[in-house]
């Protein structure tokens, strides 16, 4: 299986570890015919950008390479953070409007809006990793505010769908379908499983590859994607990235 492009990666403007210019060099190298970088939303604890703002100067960053490089499209997006219950996002609507994708993902560490969802969003997911009843309550949690978010914002790609913060799949990937999100396989870190993206299959969700890559290595590294959904009998079609004919992403129109 082959993929046009790599839609989710960090650069030094929030915790990857090489500049924009480093990954884009990287994505050319690799062969990809378009790559997006998405850095974490502001909230996130120690790993977000400085403030959304600086999301509109990555994207001159991007937009000057553009004309630069013939050969690769070049994106911009933001990895925004839940950072409420009722699915509020840490990125404003007039700054993710003016970028390419909205990616939205759960994070353990991102500093919610208010004090009340701290204990939901944060405490009580560090407890679930001891206690069982705590566990089905955070299931339940994470899954409502993540189906909240996409509802709410128009985002095209939910982040490693599950990841730290444990959900019901089949019941976020029905809420991917009705609200056209792209399920992600997160080759970076290997997520999800085998079994949950059988489960989302089955649901009717759409999938899409990404490397959520932090260093110029993990560029376009979109393997275990490919190994995932063959194994899961996943036909190109469904797969929004993996090259086939007359097929569009809805950023790239
Ligand atoms: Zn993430
Ligand atoms: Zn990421």
């Amino acid at each position: 299986m082959k993929f046009s492009g790599d839609y989710h990666m960090h650069s030094k403007y929030s915790d990857g570890r090489a500049t924009v210019r480093e990954m884009v060099q990287a994505g050319r190298r690799e062969g990809l015919q378009a790559m997006a970088i998405t850095d974490h939303g502001p909230h996130n604890v120690g790993f977000g950008i400085k403030n959304s703002a600086a999301f509109l100067d990555l994207k001159q960053e991007l937009a000057r390479m553009n004309d630069e490089y013939l050969d690769i499209n070049l994106l911009v997006g933001c990895e925004a953070d839940i950072v409420g219950m009722d699915g509020e996002i840490d990125v404003p609507e007039d700054i993710y409007r003016q970028l390419d994708l909205l990616i939205v993902g759960l994070h353990p560490l991102a500093r919610p809006n208010n004090l009340v969802d701290l204990w939901p969003l944060n405490i009580r997911n560090q407890l679930a990793r001891y206690s069982h009843s705590q566990r089905q309550k955070v299931i339940a949690g994470n899954t409502k505010t993540l189906i909240a978010a996409m509802e709410k914002h128009p985002v095209n790609i939910i982040s490693h769908p599950g990841l730290g913060m444990p959900i019901e799949v089949a019941e976020v990937a029905r809420a991917c379908v009705r609200n056209n999100v792209f399920f992600e396989i997160n080759t970076g870190h290997h997520f999800p499983s085998l079994e949950d993206v059988r489960t989302a299959y089955r649901e009717g969700v759409d999938f899409i590859v990404d490397s959520d890559a932090h260093f110029v290595a993990s560029v376009g590294q979109l393997d275990y994607g490919a190994r995932v959904l063959e194994r899961a009998g996943v036909p190109v079609e469904r797969i929004a990235n993996a090259c086939g004919e007359g097929k569009t992403l809805p950023w790239e129109k």
